[in-house]
């Protein structure tokens, strides 16, 4: 029976389709699908063919900010002196 390696043992540590949850509709109302489309390797992280993009950790601590997931949060980050960014379209929050 094969064994399936955890996710951090790959080589890269990610799956080459984008996980980034997209909402959309179905018949029951809204829902939410991965995003599923291949992914580009960069230096710092990666994007997707449909826009979307990820940074390592390390890099964002490298350059002073950070994902946020809400306007509360980066609140809290900006407390700290870091950038808070929205982790679902990567722009700033105010
Ligand atoms: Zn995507």
């Amino acid at each position: 029976m094969p064994i399936t390696p955890p996710t951090e043992s790959a080589p890269d540590g990610l799956d080459d389709t984008c996980g980034e949850l997209v909402s959309g509709y179905d018949e029951d109302g809204p829902t939410a699908h991965e995003c599923g489309a291949p992914l580009h390797h960069t230096e710092n992280g990666y994007t997707c063919s449909r826009g979307h993009s990820y940074t390592y950790a390390a890099c964002r601590a490298a350059e002073g900010w950070d994902y946020a997931s809400d306007p509360v949060e980066a609140e809290l980050l900006a407390r700290a002196g870091v950038i808070g960014v929205y982790l679902y379209n990567s722009r700033p929050l105010p």
